[in-house]
C-alpha cells in the first residue's frame, strides 16, 4: 500500500508528472501545482487530486479483547511488501462504501465473508497516496490462501510477527488493536 519513497517526489502523482495537455481539450501545458491540482486556461477544465482510500480488515475470533483472541493474517503474494505480513485490504472503488470495499477484500484475499466490528483506526502520511481506513471484523469461516496471500495464520496478540509486518500502517493499525480500541 505505500511502497512510496518520500524522495521521490514524481511518486505521489505520476499521472500528473507526466501530463502534458489538457485531458479534455488537448492544448499543450495546462497549469500544473504538482501534486495536486491541473488548470487548463483554454477550456477552463479543473482536476484536483486527493489521496486515495484504501479499506481494510483485521480479522479476529471470538470475544476479541480476550488475551489468546486468534488475530489471522496474511503473507503477501506481490509487491509492495512481498512475503511480509499484513491484512486483507485495497482500494474502494466507485460505486461502494467503505466497508463495502473492506468486506470484498476480505472475500478476495482469504476467501471469508466478515462481519465488522467497529473502527480500528485511520491512517495517513502527507508523503503517501492512499488514506488507509482499518475496521476490525470477525471471520464466518477460516481465512484461506490465494494469489494475493501466499499463506494465512492466526496469531495472538503475543505473537504477533511485529518484525516482519509489511507497511507502516500495519504496525499501527495491530497496536491500536491490541491496545483495545472500539470494537475489541
Ligand atoms: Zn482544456
Amino acid at each position: 500500500m505505500s511502497g512510496h519513497n518520500p524522495s521521490d517526489d514524481h511518486g505521489l502523482n505520476p499521472a500528473l508528472a507526466a501530463t502534458r495537455f489538457c485531458p479534455r481539450c488537448g492544448t499543450a501545458e495546462p497549469r500544473v501545482a504538482y501534486p495536486r491540482s491541473l488548470h487548463c486556461d483554454a477550456c477552463g477544465h479543473q482536476s484536483y487530486f486527493n489521496p486515495k482510500p484504501v479499506a481494510a480488515t483485521i480479522l479476529r475470533e471470538g470475544s476479541g479483547d480476550a488475551p489468546g483472541a486468534p488475530i489471522w493474517l496474511l503473507r503477501r503474494g506481490f509487491d509492495p511488501g512481498a512475503g511480509l505480513w499484513t491484512f486483507p485490504g485495497g482500494f474502494v472503488d466507485l460505486g461502494e462504501s467503505v466497508e463495502d470495499a473492506a468486506r470484498r477484500e476480505a472475500r478476495e484475499e482469504v476467501g471469508v465473508e466478515v462481519d465488522i466490528v467497529g473502527l480500528i483506526g485511520v491512517y495517513s502520511r502527507p508523503e503517501d497516496r492512499v488514506v488507509l481506513v482499518v475496521f476490525e471484523a470477525r471471520p464466518l469461516g477460516t481465512p484461506q490462501t490465494s494469489p494475493e496471500a501466499t499463506e494465512v495464520a492466526p496469531f495472538t496478540a503475543a505473537t504477533l510477527p511485529w518484525e516482519d509486518l509489511a507497511f507502516w500502517s500495519t504496525t499501527q493499525a495491530l497496536r491500536d488493536l491490541v491496545a483495545g480500541r472500539p470494537g475489541g
